[in-house]
Parts: C-alpha cells; sequence; structure tokens
C-alpha cells in the first residue's frame, strides 16, 4: 500500500481576526514537523496577513471557497488566479456549509474542483450525509451522488497514478455539534470512498489519495479516529481556533 503522509487542516470558517489569526498561528507553529502536513483555511481578506505569518513554518494555506469562473460579472466570487497572486496553494470546495446555505449542487462543487485544478491548486472536497440521509439508509448513495461528478470532471487530472486532489469526509451530523462519528462508522464510509474510487480510477489512484475526517474532532478523540486504516487526517473546524487544541490535534497525527 502507498504511504500517505497525514494531514490536518484547520478550517477557520468565519473567525477570526488580525490580532486573533497572529497569536493562533504563532501558538502553533512549534508543533509542525515534516512527517504531517498542516494547513489552515482562513477568510478571504486575511489571505494576504496569513501568507506572512506562515512563512518559513512548513504550514500551508489556503481559502475556504473559490470561484469556477475564471474573471467577469460574478459580484463576490473569487477566482483561482487571485488566490495564487496570495500564494494560496490549496482550497476547500464543496463544505456542507455551502452546499446547505449557498445551495451548492456536487456538480457545481464539482466544476469549482476542477477550476482550482486546473490552475495548479490542490481542491480538498468535502463530502457528507445528514442525519436523516443516515437513519434512512442512504449513506451510500448520498456519498456516490456527491463523489461521482468530482471523478468525472477530475479525473483528466490523474497523471502518474495520483491527482492533487483531497476529499474529505464531514458527515452534517458531526459537524459543530460535539457528536464525532465513532471511529468506527469514520472507517467504515472512509473504506467506502475508496472502494469507489478503486471502482473508477483503479486502485493505485484509489490507495495514493488522502481522505480526511472532519466532524467534532478533538485533542482527545483525535489519535483514535486517524488510526484507523483509510483515515489520513482530519479537517478540523472548532478545534482548529485553539492553538493549543490544535497543536494536540496535530502531535495526535504524528
Ligand atoms: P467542527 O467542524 O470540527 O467544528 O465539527 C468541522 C468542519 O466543518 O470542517
Amino acid at each position: 500500500m502507498s504511504k500517505r503522509t497525514k494531514f490536518v487542516a484547520g478550517n477557520w470558517k468565519m473567525n477570526g481576526s488580525l490580532a486573533a489569526n497572529q497569536a493562533l498561528i504563532e501558538g502553533f507553529a512549534s508543533e509542525v514537523q515534516s512527517g504531517v502536513d498542516v494547513s489552515v483555511f482562513c477568510p478571504f481578506p486575511y489571505l494576504a496577513q496569513v501568507a506572512g505569518l506562515v512563512k518559513g513554518t512548513g504550514i500551508s494555506f489556503g481559502s475556504q471557497d473559490v470561484s469556477a469562473k475564471a474573471s467577469g460579472a460574478y459580484t463576490g466570487e473569487v477566482s483561482v488566479s487571485m488566490l495564487k497572486e496570495f500564494g494560496v496553494t490549496q482550497t476547500l470546495v464543496g463544505h456542507s456549509e455551502r452546499r446547505s446555505f449557498h445551495a451548492e449542487s456536487s456538480e457545481a462543487v464539482a466544476l469549482k474542483a476542477v477550476a482550482a485544478l486546473e490552475g495548479g491548486l490542490m481542491p480538498i472536497v468535502c463530502v457528507g450525509e445528514t442525519l436523516a440521509e443516515r437513519e434512512s439508509g442512504l449513506v451510500e448513495s448520498v456519498l456516490a451522488a456527491q463523489l461521482d461528478p468530482v471523478v468525472e470532471h477530475c479525473s483528466r487530472f490523474v497523471s502518474n497514478d495520483t491527482w492533487n486532489l483531497v476529499i474529505a469526509y464531514e458527515p452534517v451530523w458531526a459537524i459543530g455539534t460535539g457528536v464525532t462519528a465513532s471511529p468506527e462508522q469514520a472507517q467504515a464510509v472512509h473504506a467506502m470512498i475508496r472502494a469507489r474510487l478503486k471502482a473508477m480510477l483503479g486502485e493505485v489512484v484509489a490507495q495514493s489519495t488522502r481522505i480526511l475526517y472532519g466532524g467534532s474532532v478533538k485533542p482527545g478523540n483525535a489519535a483514535e479516529i486517524f488510526a484507523k486504516e483509510d483515515i489520513d487526517g482530519g479537517l478540523i473546524g472548532g478545534a482548529a481556533l485553539s492553538s493549543s487544541d490544535f497543536s494536540g490535534i496535530i502531535r495526535a497525527a504524528r
């Protein structure tokens, strides 16, 4: 099996201030060492500040969303080329809050991932089911419907049996609720996602693709979750806003 480097990504959502961002990054930067990739995803106005703060630390940074369009009359949108001018190398796409509050379809999310890949940014594509969908036995079909357009549109970016794309499995019922999927529940879904990637893209691509878990990850539960075979790290919301909690989660990924 190919070795996948563990990845801990902090999604700050609509939180932060110039002062808080500086204290936060300075508070966990010393935890970053080789062996675990660490990124933060900040609001757009802070990208320039974060670019300066992470310089020389080994921390990567990115945006929480990106436009599928290159430029033009799209008020409120931000393009890949604009992000790249600020040193951004990664972007979240299809976070459940974008899907639910901004009505982003899986097709729209896939086109954002295409724009990112075309421009050389690594998309972290977020997928996940609601509680009602889980209770109705729909986890596999919901994830397939979210994942398949991404694979269909982005498979042309596979080269040498790999692609610059990460998947984040975030069950909606676990995001910001304090309820975490059990490590076994999460592993079962990650294995399902990897099996789907294998069926569509082959074993080598499936094994090289990192799949992160997100949803109420904390320092106290991270190690157990990250130890599972198909879980390659985490997308962290609330706990990414505390340097001590985020430090603990980075340590758990080593
Ligand atoms: P949470 O958020 O860690 O606060 O549950 C995760 C996310 O939405 O990415």
